[in-house]
């Protein structure tokens, strides 16, 4: 069997994939089992943000890798400690839970505000609102709160609590406080699965007003935009607003599985011990990796991925076969004038994913 007959006979096929195994890779550029190279743009779906093979990362894990691998988190290690005050002094947050995906991430996000919200507001104030078009995972949970029906139909009953209204519109966001109490707003600064279309500046300061406003927690999902994608260390530094909760993944561990939840003042305690926890999460590997990342993601590249962006923006605008270009920093949309599948073939063809 090749390795495509392969994982076609025994990997579930929850993933349409591409005819293409890769092998090997370095800094952008990856190579195929037949030795064929391509760029990769999506950095594995927002993850590689330094490249493949980056060799800070790499030394970063292999001299942890030499200490030790895992132990439980019954016991202190540096790298997450370490790790953890990194992200609080960049960012202002407190508190950080460390999980090992971005669905994970965001399950504890949703259990804090629940719990803050039970104790500060009663039992009856549990509702999440979200977005149309967002995307928050793949657990029950998640799902719940992904404001896509057609991720939903398959696998109800979904976990409770969670209503969707269409973004840029805060009528719809004060309806639902009129009609019952909320616990938390959560949103993608830019919605990525839903089309990587970034939220007006206007309409996320009015969201986080009425946050303030009703005491309900502001939740941003950083798992996409997250760690220096957008061209600030977290998309919402975009918007001059002051997130309770974020969560990230993907990119701040550089390929290794790594979700973090960053919890601001009003929430840092909120979980306690037994409230939540996970085998793997701030494993040292996983958070030596991300310490290396992290610890680079200063002025100069910030600034270096909005320049970058500019040049995109200018070249995508109005190119042949190119009807909008949508997004922030690094993490950008081109609606194509062909469908979008014929487009991505004839780019793979060229060497370029
Ligand atoms: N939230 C957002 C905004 C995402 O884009 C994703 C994944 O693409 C997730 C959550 C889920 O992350 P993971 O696949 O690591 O669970």
């Amino acid at each position: 069997m090749s390795i495509m007959e392969m994982d076609q006979a025994y990997v579930a096929h929850t993933y349409k994939r591409f005819p293409v195994e890769i092998v090997s890779g370095r800094g952008s550029l990856v190579t195929d089992a037949g030795g064929k190279q391509y760029i990769d743009l999506g950095s594995g779906i927002a993850v590689t943000s330094f490249g493949i093979g980056d060799e800070a990362w790499k030394q970063a894990v292999i001299s942890q890798l030499d200490q030790i691998q895992h132990t439980s988190n019954l016991y202190y290690t540096e790298p997450c400690a370490r790790l953890a005050q990194m992200l609080c002094q960049r960012t202002g947050m407190k508190k950080v839970f460390f999980s090992n995906s971005g669905a994970e991430s965001n399950e504890c996000a949703i259990k804090a505000a629940r719990k803050y919200a039970a104790e500060k507001h009663g039992a009856g104030c549990y509702t999440i609102v979200t977005l149309e078009n967002s995307f928050h995972g793949r657990t029950l949970t998640t799902l719940a709160a992904t404001g896509q029906a057609h991720y939903h139909e398959l696998f109800q009953p979904l976990t409770p609590g969670f209503v969707h209204v269409p973004a840029e519109d805060p009528d719809a966001l004060e309806a639902v406080i009129r009609r019952q109490p909320v616990a938390a707003f959560m949103i993608e600064c830019v919605q990525g699965e839903g089309g990587v279309v970034p939220l007006s500046r206007g309409y996320v300061q009015r969201l986080a007003e009425l946050a303030a406003e009703k005491d309900i927690l502001l939740i941003v999902d950083e798992v996409q935009t997250g760690n220096g994608r957008s061209g600030e260390l977290y998309a919402y530094m975009h918007y001059g607003i002051a997130p309770d909760i974020v969560s990230t993944a993907k990119g701040l561990g550089g390929g290794l599985p790594l979700g973090a939840t960053l919890l601001g003042g009003k929430v840092e305690n909120m979980l306690g011990f037994g409230d939540h926890g996970s085998t793997f999460g701030g494993n040292p590997v996983s958070c030596a990796g991300a310490l290396s990342i992290l610890s680079r993601l200063d002025d100069a590249f910030l600034r270096s991925v909005r320049e970058k962006s500019a040049y995109l923006f200018q070249t995508f605008s109005g190119a042949p076969g190119i009807e909008a270009v949508t997004g922030l920093g690094l993490m950008i949309g081109r609606k194509t004038k062909r469908p979008a599948g014929q487009v991505l073939s004839a780019c793979m063809e060229k060497g370029v994913l």
